[in-house]
C-alpha cells in the first residue's frame, strides 16, 4: 500500500465528527486536506472548519479550511475551485456531510424530509459532480460517500435518512461503472456501529446504547483512508463496513 502523500483530498462535512476524523486521517497519511464544511464560527455544536484545519497544521500536516453548502451549487463549486487554488488539484473527495432524522414517515414533516434528501443525497450529488473533473485530469482518484448501516434495516422500518442514504449507495454503485475507465474508483462507507458524534448527540441519540455498540470515530478515519488509497484497479463498486476494512478496536 501506498501513502497518500501529493494527495489532494476534498472532506465535505469536516467540522466536526466523523468527517473531522476522516479529514486527520488523511492528512497523518500525507495528503493536503480540504476541511470543507458550513461553520466557521464556533455555535451551538461544537467545530468549525478552522479548528480542524489548525489541528491538522498542528499535528504537521496540510490543510486548508473551505467554507461550503453541500446543498448550494454555487458553494460546492466555489469550495472546489479554492481546493484547486490552494493544493492544485483534486484526487480524493469525501462526501460524509449529512443530517440524521429518524422519525417515522407519518408523523415527519415535509421540510425535514426535503432536508435529508438536500443535504444527504443531493450534496453528495453536487459534490461529487464539482470534483469529478479534477480527478479525471489527475487520471484516477477515489470518490467516497459515508452511509449507514441503516439501509439494510428494513425490518426496523423507514425515515427519510435511511432513504437518502440507500439512494446514496445506487448513486455510487453506478458511478462506480461509469468512471471505471477513468481510472477512478467509487465506494461506499459506513461505521459497523455508532460513532458518538457532535451530531448524534444534538440529534438525541446516544443515551441508551450499550458500550459493545460504540465505535471511536479513528475506525472510519482509518477505513476512508484505505478507500482514499484505491483507484479503478482496486476496491471499487462496493458498499464498505469500516470494521470490515480495518480491525475492531
Ligand atoms: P455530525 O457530527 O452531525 O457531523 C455532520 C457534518 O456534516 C458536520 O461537519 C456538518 O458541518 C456537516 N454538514 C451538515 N449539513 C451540511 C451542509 N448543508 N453543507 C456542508 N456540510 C454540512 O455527524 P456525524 O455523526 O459525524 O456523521 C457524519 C456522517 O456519517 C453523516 O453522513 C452520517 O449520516 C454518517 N453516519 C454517522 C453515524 C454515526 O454513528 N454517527 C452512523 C452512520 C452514518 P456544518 O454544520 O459545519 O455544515
Amino acid at each position: 500500500m501506498t501513502t497518500l502523500d501529493g494527495k489532494v483530498a476534498f472532506v465535505a462535512g469536516a467540522s466536526r465528527g466523523i468527517g473531522a476524523a476522516i479529514a486527520m486521517a488523511l492528512a497523518e497519511a500525507g495528503a493536503a486536506v480540504a476541511v470543507a464544511a458550513r461553520t466557521e464560527h464556533e455555535g451551538r455544536v461544537p467545530g468549525t472548519i478552522g479548528a480542524v484545519a489548525d489541528r491538522i497544521v498542528e499535528a504537521g500536516g496540510r490543510a486548508v479550511a473551505v467554507p461550503c453548502d453541500v446543498t448550494s451549487e454555487e458553494s460546492v463549486e466555489a469550495a472546489i475551485a479554492t481546493t484547486v487554488k490552494e493544493f492544485g488539484g483534486i484526487d480524493v473527495v469525501v462526501a460524509n456531510a449529512g443530517v440524521l432524522w429518524l422519525g417515522p414517515i407519518d408523523s415527519t414533516p415535509l421540510k425535514r424530509w426535503q432536508l435529508c434528501l438536500d443535504v444527504n443525497l443531493t450534496g453528495v450529488f453536487l459534490v461529487t459532480k464539482a470534483a469529478i473533473p479534477h480527478l479525471r485530469a489527475r487520471g484516477g482518484g477515489s470518490l467516497i460517500a459515508v452511509t449507514t448501516t441503516g439501509v439494510d434495516m428494513i425490518d426496523r422500518g423507514s425515515n427519510a435518512y435511511w432513504v437518502s442514504k440507500a439512494a446514496v449507495e445506487r448513486l455510487y454503485l453506478g458511478l462506480a461503472s461509469d468512471l471505471s475507465t477513468d481510472n477512478i474508483a467509487v465506494n461506499c462507507l459506513s461505521p459497523s456501529r455508532v460513532v458518538l458524534t457532535e451530531g448524534w448527540a444534538a440529534a438525541g441519540g446516544g443515551q441508551r446504547i450499550p458500550p459493545e455498540a460504540i465505535e471511536p470515530p479513528e475506525t472510519m478515519g482509518a477505513a476512508a483512508t484505505l478507500l482514499a488509497r484505491q483507484d479503478a484497479s482496486g476496491i471499487t463498486g462496493t458498499v464498505q463496513r469500516s470494521e470490515t476494512l480495518v480491525p475492531r478496536v
